[in-house]
């Protein structure tokens, strides 16, 4: 049984869609869970279906969600401070000691982020490889695991198959639910799925009911 774990992704929603089932796992298994989350993902596009949000007020309002998705999901929240859609341009190492020093106070014993090439979105290619590198600065023997998260087209084709898949539907209503606290984005990702739909809900499932992840060989 894992002692902490501590998740690190740039934008609120990225745990939802991401990991929100596997939080959902360990949560039940009593399992603390910390998220380190980069940023308000303030620079989105989406500003809600029907619109909601404007440049102004987004940033609150993404707080506010991410905020509430901590809640369902039960999980302690840090908010880290970078700014949206930067991520790639500031300066790596900095970025990992801020997170080696956050992560040599909490200790966990599992840490999980994206794939630092294999992540679509610059933020998250860079964010993922600051958190490698934390984890990597990190002596030996208090290292944590790590596993990544690779989300592009065609990850499979170059990583090969995922070594860690868990099958998360017992935690389906807690990811639909997280998703969901992210209001003024789940919309646009969801498209036109109805909740109350039985079939849409058979394709949700198919679509989010696993989540993958490779174990970091340093
Ligand atoms: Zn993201």
């Amino acid at each position: 049984m894992e002692k902490h774990v501590v998740l690190i992704y740039p934008h609120p929603d990225d745990e939802a869609f991401g990991a929100s089932g596997t939080i959902a796992k360990f949560r039940n298994e009593g399992v603390p869970v910390t998220y380190l989350c980069g940023t308000l993902g303030e620079m989105g596009r989406n500003m809600g279906n029907p619109t909601f949000a404007n440049r102004e007020t987004l940033p609150e309002i993404r707080k506010k969600e991410l905020i509430d998705a901590c809640n369902v999901l039960d999980v302690d929240l840090h908010m880290l401070g970078y700014r949206d859609k930067t991520l790639e341009f500031e300066s790596r190492q900095e970025i990992a000691e801020h997170l080696k020093g956050i992560l040599e106070e909490i200790k966990p014993s599992l840490v999980i982020t994206h794939h630092p090439e294999q992540a679509v979105h610059p933020d998250h290619n860079a964010l993922g490889a600051a958190a490698v590198e934390a984890v990597r600065l990190i002596d030996e023997s208090e290292r944590p695991k790590l596993w990544v998260q690779a989300i592009s087209q065609n990850h499979v084709e170059v990583l090969g198959d995922p070594d860690i898949v868990l099958d998360i539907t017992p935690f389906f209503k807690t990811k639909m639910d997280t998703i969901l606290a992210h209001r003024s984005q789940a919309q646009g990702v969801l498209g036109s799925m109805d909740k109350e739909k039985v079939d849409m809900e058979e394709i949700a499932k198919h679509r989010l009911g696993t989540e993958r992840f490779y174990t970091w060989n340093f």
